[in-house]
């Protein structure tokens, strides 16, 4: 099962992508995750990647690029992975084409979340991240006075740089402009397919599913 959960900043593509993980046992591959791993250590390419990410810009291409290429170099004979955060430009999508034709394998699927944008702003200002386990939640759902304690492993909760109100304006600017072409790239090649974003988490991930196992059974996923 090789995929890409695709969609804007907030819909729940990375919480999708762990219950996916879960359920499939496969890779989970967030790019986002990779660079704020690579920004906390201080290595060359999270040194690279901070000041883009930091004003909600993309980080260019040929860095990303490099990225998905070494973990494939690695990865590519593996059953199956998710692909989150990935491709986000049309580059990007055509790079990913012929890295997964050099290694003879090819993409069973693309998953596009769909959300109205008022939405997005108020998920994102209002998401918080678990230090500990990685946890994705939302205010929304955490008990008053409980709000910066994690509900799955009791570590802290905080809220991502990126994540605060003038920069979430200017990643889905970004979307807009960069990202969004790439969901018309999957759906000319027949390889998208749209869920409803706005719904509970456990309703989507039911969708999805839904999807992967009629893609299996028809034997596009092994
Ligand atoms: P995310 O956690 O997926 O929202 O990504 C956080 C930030 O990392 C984005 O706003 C970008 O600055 C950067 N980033 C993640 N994935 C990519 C990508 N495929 N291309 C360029 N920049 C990316």
């Amino acid at each position: 099962m090789r995929i890409v959960i695709f969609g804007p900043p907030g819909v729940g593509k990375g919480t999708q992508a762990k219950l996916l993980v879960d359920k499939y046992n496969v890779d989970h591959i967030s790019t986002g995750d990779l660079l704020r791993n690579a920004v906390a250590q201080k290595t060359p390419l999270g040194l690279k990647a901070k000041t883009f990410m930091d004003a909600g810009n993309l980080v260019p291409d040929d860095v990303m690029i490099d990225l998905i290429g070494d973990y494939l170099r690695t990865n590519s004979s593996k059953s199956g992975f998710i692909f989150d955060g990935f491709p986000r430009t049309i580059a990007q999508a055509h790079a990913l084409d012929e890295l997964f034709a050099s290694f003879g394998i090819s993409l069973d699927a693309v998953i596009s979340l769909e959300i109205e944008h008022e939405s997005v702003v108020r998920r994102l200002s209002e998401r918080r991240v678990c230090k500990s386990c990685g946890h994705i939640s939302n205010l929304s759902v955490l008990e008053p006075g409980k709000e910066s304690v994690c509900p799955d492993c009791g570590g802290e909760l905080y809220q991502r740089d990126d994540d605060k109100p003038e920069t979430i304006r200017r990643r889905l600017d970004v979307y807009v402009e960069q990202t969004r072409p790439v969901k018309e790239f999957y759906e000319r090649s027949n390889r998208l397919t749209q869920v409803d974003g706005m719904r509970g988490i456990e309703e989507i991930h039911r969708d999805i599913v839904g999807i992967l196992e009629a893609l299996k059974s028809r034997k596009l996923v092994p």
